[in-house]
């Protein structure tokens, strides 16, 4: 399946944003993406040790959007079943309920296409609760 495009120079509404994009993306990616970083200017979202993988965005200085500055999107970990950014449950309502409710939100697609590997690939998740 296709995942989420990054591209230098994309444009997120608020840090919430960016970094709902990230877990949605690391449940597609199935990669346990951290933060390395993450204060009131700047999000460095990161991989294993050792993989070169990583992703920064920085706020603009004039209002209250967040940019994507670099990355390196090549990794040289695997895949991992294990997520460990989220937890089984990270479709909660809540989350849902946020992104329906903002439909600037460029990430719903982004859910709903995780959300649906995620039900396709459910066996990998019971008895195997975080
Ligand atoms: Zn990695």
């Amino acid at each position: 399946m296709t995942s989420y495009k990054w591209e230098v120079g994309t444009v997120f509404a608020s840090r919430e944003e960016f970094k709902d994009t990230v877990i949605a993306y690391s449940v597609q990616t199935r990669r346990g993406l951290r933060y390395a970083k993450l204060d009131l200017v700047r999000v460095r979202a990161i991989c294993q040790e050792g993989c070169p993988f990583w992703l920064y965005a920085a706020k603009m200085s004039e209002d209250e959007t967040w940019q994507l500055r670099s990355m390196n999107l090549n990794y040289t970990c695997g895949q991992s079943h294990r997520v460990g950014i989220m937890h089984t449950g990270w479709l909660s309502k809540a989350f849902r309920k946020k992104v329906e409710s903002n439909p600037k939100v460029k990430i719903k697609n982004l859910v709903n296409k995780a959300e649906k590997e995620m039900e396709f690939d459910s066996d990998n998740f019971n008895g195997n609760k975080v």
